[in-house]
């Protein structure tokens, strides 16, 4: 039985890594578009250090899934405790906002603590994300930062957006939000509030960890972009632009709006929900520069929209193997639509605006510190539940489940998992096949 696997991010890898011992499974083909899998679990080198598209750090509410990871990485691996700042107006406010709101201007804590108190939404139902955030913290900590930051990192008004991605999150009690406008700063979202990270190799470790594990049932084929997908009576053709494959069974980790625009005869309406799937891309900006000026945290969360990037990583703090002597290291994350004005900007325009979004924030105080500077775009980074989300992916999921196709991974089932849900899913997924063939 011959498997192919569409795409060798880690979703493709890992469905692998599960597959190969099957005694009926004789040959998986995984085919990747780029030069190296890894997929968004790459690292590339700025200035001789390695880092993510955006810091990839391991934690997971799943126990056994993130101890299997860390199993993955052996004494590569080291643990930290989440060090993260929201950078409001000049302040520095612990994350999350509404557990530090003592550190806010008289003003503005006013007015987090009365719209929570006096909350107006409380007693309506929220159905798009935008009325989540007004019913569970009021009007204050919604709209001096919230709304601002989730417009910012999703580039899609909140309003449009469905609240799968908010809906657990509790609300506050009164006295903590009063504990913390009176000076108590609380630890929130503690699930992550320790993660682990490579010691070295940045999270492109942990991939290579993973395949290095994969036997010799398994063939990568790297520069290996899939242009089309034809069932034939008894199995799959898949071909890409300078070779073939065929096989009995198909799992696709690429994007599944991708896979719709190339899977040939597709139903109307499934390539209809395919085009309707929304996503944002990212740019990582790497900038080393000659002086510290912000101490020793590592994520800052930016929600002012003069600033390019909606969050800068202090790269230093994720172990000796990422920090330079004398310098220090920030990646700034912008993300962006297809078509954005920004999205057009040449690479040195946009260093301009990344420089210049340092100096506004104050982790530099010219240009003339930022000693080096890379930058580097990626197609695919969050997924947007807009208000149609939930409906599109069901014709499509309903339409390759009637072709025998299995979807896996993150933008393969375009939804919000972080690596621990990847894994956790190609586990599931591999035991679906075993059980179907
Ligand atoms: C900015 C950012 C920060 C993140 N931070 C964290 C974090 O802190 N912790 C965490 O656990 N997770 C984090 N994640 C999530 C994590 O990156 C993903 O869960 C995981 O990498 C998804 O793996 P995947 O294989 O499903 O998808 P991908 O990595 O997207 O892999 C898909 C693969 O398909 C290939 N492909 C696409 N089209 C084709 C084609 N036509 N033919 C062949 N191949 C193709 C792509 O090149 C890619 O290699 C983060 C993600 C982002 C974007």
């Amino acid at each position: 039985m011959k498997v192919i696997i569409l795409g060798g991010g880690l979703a493709g890898i890992s469905l692998a890594c599960f597959l190969q011992d099957a005694p009926e499974i004789t040959a998986i083909d995984i085919l990747e578009k780029e030069s190296e899998p890894g997929g968004l679990c790459r690292s590339f080198l700025h200035n001789g250090i390695a880092v993510d598209i955006g810091p990839h750090i391991f934690f997971s509410k799943d126990k056994g899934t993130l101890n299997f990871m860390l199993d993955m990485l052996g004494e590569n691996k080291h643990e930290l405790r989440r060090s993260n700042r929201i950078l409001h107006k000049g302040r520095f406010v612990q994350y999350p906002f509404e557990n530090d709101l003592s550190k806010l201007s008289e003003g503005d804590r006013a007015k987090c603590v009365n719209g929570f108190l006096q909350n107006p939404y409380r007693d309506y139902p929220a159905n798009n994300m935008l009325q989540f955030f007004l019913k569970i913290f009021g009007e204050g900590i919604t709209n001096l930062y919230l709304r601002p930051y989730n417009e910012k990192i999703w580039k899609f008004d909140p309003a449009f957006m469905d609240t799968q991605m908010v809906e657990r999150i509790p609300r506050p009690a009164d006295e903590d939000i009063l504990r913390s406008a009176a000076g108590e700063t609380i630890d929130g979202y503690t699930h992550q509030l320790y993660f682990s990270y490579p010691k070295a190799g940045g999270t492109a470790a942990f991939v290579k960890a993973f395949a290095s594990k994969l036997n010799e049932k398994v063939k990568i084929h790297a520069s290996c972009e899939v242009n089309s997908v034809l069932k034939l009576n008894n199995g799959w053709r898949v071909a890409a632009a300078n070779a073939e494959f065929e096989g009995d069974l198909l799992a696709s980790c690429i994007p599944v709006n991708i896979l719709t625009e190339i899977y040939k005869g597709i139903d109307e309406r499934a390539a209809e929900a395919g085009r309707s799937l929304r996503h944002n891309n990212i740019i990582i900006a790497m900038a080393t520069v000659s002086m510290n000026r912000v101490g020793n945290d590592f994520a800052f969360m930016v929600a002012d929209p003069d600033v390019i990037f909606h969050r800068i990583n202090k790269v230093d703090f994720l172990g000796e193997n990422y920090h330079k002597d004398g310098t220090v290291t920030y990646m700034m994350e912008y993300t962006y639509r297809d078509g954005d004005k920004t999205a057009a900007l040449s690479d040195e325009e946009l260093q301009e605006r990344f420089i210049d979004g340092l100096i506004k924030i104050g982790f530099a105080y010219n240009a003339n510190e930022v000693l080096s500077f890379t930058l580097k775009r990626f197609p695919y980074a969050y997924v947007i539940y807009d208000l149609e989300h939930k409906k599109n992916m069901a014709e499509i999921r309903n339409y390759f489940n009637g072709q025998k196709i299995f979807l896996n991974g993150r933008f393969g089932n375009f939804e919000y998992w972080n690596m621990d849900a990847v894994v956790a899913e190609s586990r599931k997924t591999a035991k679906k096949i075993m059980e179907v063939q």
